[in-house]
């Protein structure tokens, strides 16, 4: 069986290439600097994974931003307002339409940016104009090719499929969709892989993504055309047509009838058995048995398991071995981690280490069962493990079965009770919660780590940040205050550092997009409070004023939508046991006499299945664990949460079932357009749509706030809504903040009168 991976990660071990192309947008390093530092990533990857026997390496699925952009280079598909930059070298005009080009007279703006079906990587949106056309413009994936050959390696090169390379783009100032192009673009993959074959290419991945999304007849039939002509252009160059993210389920007949040499399919996400019963007789299938998305180990026996069925139908020469989806979506390396709990580490594999995976399930596949002994024991030792088990966190899960997941009394009647405690007026404002976190801050709280600072001085500091801000709030006139959030270096990992069960990496870095990385905690056990995470930052701050000021918590869908989730128990369980977490926060804070408590849902949207058919079990999971969360307060405490993103359309009606007294959202950038959907469904509770977009340092004018509150009191009843920006101000920078606020005040002063 041939072992075949999908991509690896490109950022460097050290993230090399972050650090250069911020140092060349720095212009500290020049073109050549920067161009050898990616080379040097990509020969050491191939080297690495020529030492490791992986026979199918790919290439190509090196960038210098993103993928997508490279094929839309690749295809000169590049929007008019970049021509200008025409005088500028090819690496920079590629960088001024990832990041926008603001300098030397010029004023463009960047592609959109937008998530990666449902991982935390983001693209660059290609952007289709009126009379769009394609030619091959640029040839990075043939260079990159000749470039491992030169090495000795004959890759296999990674491109993204015509369909989904369409379907992820978006259609602007013109009047068609974008699946209308295939017969324009179709040409240029031709050409492309006709090259690619002539010169020795054995192999080529075409990654469709979307053949494992809800897709419709036209996209179907877009397929058969698209892989016959491609077909028909190289006949003898060997196709393996890519899926992930989920399984092929109702597309598997329109999947398997391509005329391709190799399918791959996830068996992570998807079912095996659908498609060994119709895959036909000249078609090979690469068996995505290893984790892309996670870094636990691979359990081999039950990898093994698959292979097994697989080979059974169509004979292990006709079946690879490979991980899930790219590598792109995991750390690099696990061994270069030396603070992490040797126990926990053993359960553990980053990318290089499931490349290692990769070689020895082949050899457990021909017979060596010492791998596979071995992977059992750490298996039964991970099961065993006293880091894992926390008896009181399982009794109490059982018990909360019983708890009442509803408010003690119907909205309209905390609200009478809530209007009685807060006295606030029409329209109130308030913020999301974070202030803007200076450099001095950051400072700090690095040095308070490294031990530099004592808890002390951290926490002097730290409170005299929020007394200033608490009383600029006041001075500004907020009728609802926030602590500013400053003691946080990220909503999620904050409380993951306060609650057992969460490790952190010292270098577990995963790309987000373009030179940014995160490092997401790792959910690996039982979930436990040890103690009160919040409540003395918001006593504090609640001491120093009379107003109500906001307890601010982090949700549980939140917390392990940005984490790396433990694979050995059902998520639902360790998302109620973070539910449990926070509802005793929740509690406590109340207890301290704070009014209002938020519960942030921030990735609330992103996290729905990308298969309709799962979303309502998710829904129906992700209310429970918000109920959980926050319905054991009395009737006049005021509970919010928040929401980042867009397109509530469908899920409106769910969001009304969390019963949140108040729920933000972000609006400001589609103008109230979202606000619609709450209208329509006649959303019962109140509602503070976004009327500041916080992703941008411009300063929205008084007036314009005052017509995005009328737009939103056409839908919405005007004592219903709340006056807030759309987001955390964490990463605004002071000056802009300070304007638009008090401008926003102004705006619900004007509402009022
Ligand atoms: N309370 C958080 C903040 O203001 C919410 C952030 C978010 O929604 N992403 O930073
Ligand atoms: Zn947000």
């Amino acid at each position: 069986m041939l072992k075949n991976n999908l991509g690896y990660p490109r950022i460097g071990e050290k993230r090399e290439l972050k650090r250069a192309c911020e140092d060349f947008w720095a212009g500290k390093i020049d073109e050549d600097r920067l161009v050898e530092v990616g080379r040097a990533i990509r020969l050491g990857n191939w080297a690495l994974q020529k030492d490791l026997g992986i026979d199918l390496i790919p290439s190509n699925d090196f960038s210098f931003y993103d993928q997508v952009l490279d094929h839309s280079l690749m295809f000169g598909v590049e929007p008019a307002r970049f021509e200008a930059l025409r005088h500028y070298s090819a690496l920079e005009k590629y960088f001024a339409m990832a990041r926008g080009f603001q300098k030397e007279g010029y004023d463009i703006k960047a592609l959109e940016l937008t998530k990666w079906f449902d991982t935390n990587y983001h693209y660059l949106v290609p952007e289709f104009g009126p009379y769009q056309t394609f030619h091959l413009a640029q040839t990075k994936v043939i260079d990159e090719f000749l470039e491992a050959k030169a090495q000795g390696i004959n890759t296999k090169p990674v491109l993204i499929g015509p369909i989904s390379y369409l379907l992820l783009g978006k259609v602007k100032n013109a009047d068609y969709r974008a699946l209308d192009l295939l017969d324009r673009l179709l040409p240029v993959y031709q050409q492309l892989l006709t090259k690619l074959s002539e010169l020795g290419a054995d192999y080529v991945q075409i990654d469709e993504p979307f053949l494992a999304m809800d897709i419709g007849y036209i996209e179907k039939e877009a397929y058969r055309k698209a892989f016959h002509a491609i077909r028909k252009a190289v006949p003898n160059l060997k196709i393996i047509l890519t899926t992930y993210f989920e399984g092929l389920e109702n597309n598997t007949l329109a999947a398997v009838n391509l005329p391709v040499d190799v399918l791959h399919i996830d068996l992570i996400r998807g079912d095996l058995d659908a498609v060994l019963d119709r895959l036909n007789e000249n078609t090979a299938l690469s068996l995505g048995v290893i984790d892309g998305r996670n870094i636990w180990k691979t359990n081999y026996t039950k990898a093994l398991q698959l292979v097994q069925r697989a080979a059974q139908k169509v004979g292990f020469d006709r079946l690879m071995l490979a991980p899930s989806c790219s590598l792109l979506h995991v750390p690099i390396d696990l061994d270069g981690e030396k603070a992490l709990h040797p126990e926990l580490k053993e359960w553990m594999a980053f990318a290089k280490q499931k490349l290692n995976e990769l070689a020895e399930l082949a050899e457990i596949v021909k017979g060596n069962t010492e791998a596979l002994e071995e992977n059992k024991k750490v298996f039964a030792r991970r099961e065993a493990s006293e880091l894992i088990h926390n008896p009181d966190v399982k009794r109490r899960l059982s018990e909360s079965a019983s708890t009442n997941l509803k408010r003690k009394s119907a909205f309209l009647d905390r609200l009478d009770a809530q209007n009685r405690l807060l006295q606030l007026p029409a329209f109130p404002t308030t913020t999301i919660g974070s202030f803007p976190q200076t450099k001095a801050i950051r400072a700090l709280r690095r040095k308070w780590k490294k031990g530099e600072v004592s808890d002390l001085e951290y926490e002097n500091e730290l409170k005299r940040e929020t007394a200033e801000l608490i009383r600029w709030q006041e001075e500004i006139g907020l009728d609802v205050l926030v602590h500013g959030e400053f003691e946080r270096n990220d909503m999620v990992e904050y409380f993951g550092e306060l609650l057992s069960g969460f490790a952190f990496t010292e270098n577990g870095w995963v790309q987000s997009y373009g030179s940014r990385c995160v490092k997401p905690p790792i959910i690996f056990g039982d979930v436990e409070r040890k103690r009160a995470m919040t409540v003395n930052w918001a006593k504090y701050a609640q001491s120093l004023t009379n107003r109500p000021v906001k307890g601010m918590l982090t949700g549980p869908i939140t917390i392990m939508k940005w984490s790396f989730v433990r694979n050995d128990q059902a998520e639902h369980e360790t998302r109620k046991q973070i539910a449990l977490a926070i509802r005793d926060e929740v509690l406590d804070l109340e207890e301290a006499g704070i009014r209002i408590i938020q519960i942030d849902e921030a990735a609330y949207r992103e996290a729905l299945p990308l298969r309709n058919e799962k979303r309502a079990a998710y829904i129906e999971m992700a209310t429970e664990a918000f109920c959980l969360a926050s319905s054991g307060v009395r009737d006049e405490t005021q509970i919010h949460t928040h929401m980042c993103y867009s397109d509530f359309n469908s899920i409106v009606s769910k969001i009304e079932q969390m019963d949140a007294d108040v729920i933000t959202i972000e609006t400001s950038r589609s103008q109230m357009a979202l606000l619609e959907a709450f209208g329509k469904h006649r959303y019962p509770n109140e509602i503070g749509p976004g009327v500041y977009d916080i992703h941008s340092p411009r300063v929205p004018s008084v007036n314009e706030m005052v017509s995005l509150l009328e737009k939103a009191s056409e839908v919405i009843p005007k004592e219903r809504l709340w006056v807030n920006p759309d987001c955390g101000l964490k990463t605004r920078a002071w000056p802009e903040t300070e304007q638009a606020l008090r401008n926003m005040v102004d705006a619900a002063k004007q509402m009022r009168n």
